[in-house]
């Protein structure tokens, strides 16, 4: 399988502090990877590296083979993301938001694409009512039809289902799945809910102060850690990081 994502001894440093330190790994077609850890761990900003919204103080990202510094707008093209801290445009209605961004996507059956996915992520009901009158978990729905506006072949998703209902949760999660075996493009998933995570994922990384503590398939992780539930062993390692950093 060829490697979508590339990422070697990436690092971000802000003043004197390392957020994230020299992390490598590799995500390939059609893998579903999650990225752990706990709070302050330095999660979003290798996200938002990857998506070119902070830079790298050193390190590389290679996206289908090339680099994302000197490709950024062919790659941008290719990806999308969803994310708690990415606000969409208030005053416009779901339909107008999808279509907006559908424009500046360039997609030609746009019409359409609007269509399809108001109805997929069962956002037709709420045609009338503006971005900022819908609930977080409308929003989060929103959010996430936005993300395949282009069918991306790499999707980041930084909590993405943290405001839905386990209903609307479980529906969504299958929904991305689905979308991204369709296309056979690949995912970087972030979360705090551990059923989630065992649910989706075929290999996890987890980051601790910054750095990559373990990156393997949750089965191997549950071997290594000789736990069967994952939540123990994220807790496990929070602990044994909090205690190193003390
Ligand atoms: P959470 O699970 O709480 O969302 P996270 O793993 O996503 O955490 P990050 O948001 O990536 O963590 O933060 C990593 C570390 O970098 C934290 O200690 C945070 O305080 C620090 N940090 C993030 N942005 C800045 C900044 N602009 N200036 C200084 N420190 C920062």
């Amino acid at each position: 399988m060829t490697a979508i994502l590339r990422v070697t001894n990436l690092t971000k440093q802000y003043n004197h502090f390392t957020a994230v330190n020299s992390i490598s790994f590799e995500i390939k077609e059609g893998e579903v990877v999650s990225l752990l850890g706990p709070n302050g761990a330095g999660k979003t900003t290798t996200i938002q590296m990857l998506l070119t919204l902070i830079a790298p103080t050193s390190g590389d990202i290679e996206i289908f083979g090339r680099n994302l510094q000197g490709h950024r707008e062919e790659l941008l093209s290719m990806m999308n993301f969803t994310a708690p801290y990415s606000l969409l445009p208030y005053n416009l209605t779901p339909k107008e938001a999808l279509t907006v961004f559908s424009l500046l996507y360039g997609i030609r059956d746009y019409k359409q694409k609007v269509k399809f996915l108001l109805d997929e992520f069962d956002l037709a009901g709420l045609v009338k009512k503006r971005i900022g009158q819908l609930s977080s978990g409308e929003q989060m729905r929103l959010g996430i039809a936005k993300a395949f506006i282009n069918n991306p072949k790499l999707l980041l998703l930084d909590e993405p289902t943290a405001s839905a209902d386990p209903s609307i949760a479980r529906e969504l999660r299958e929904k991305i799945l689905k979308f991204m075996q369709e296309s056979g493009g690949a995912v970087l998933w972030t979360s705090h809910n551990m059923r989630e995570i065992e649910t989706v994922s075929d290999r996890i990384i987890f980051l601790a102060r910054g750095q990559i503590v373990a990156d393997d398939t949750p089965q191997n992780l549950k071997k290594r850690f000789g736990q069967e539930d994952l939540e123990e062993i994220f807790v496990t390692i929070a602990r044994e990081s909090l205690s190193k950093s003390l």
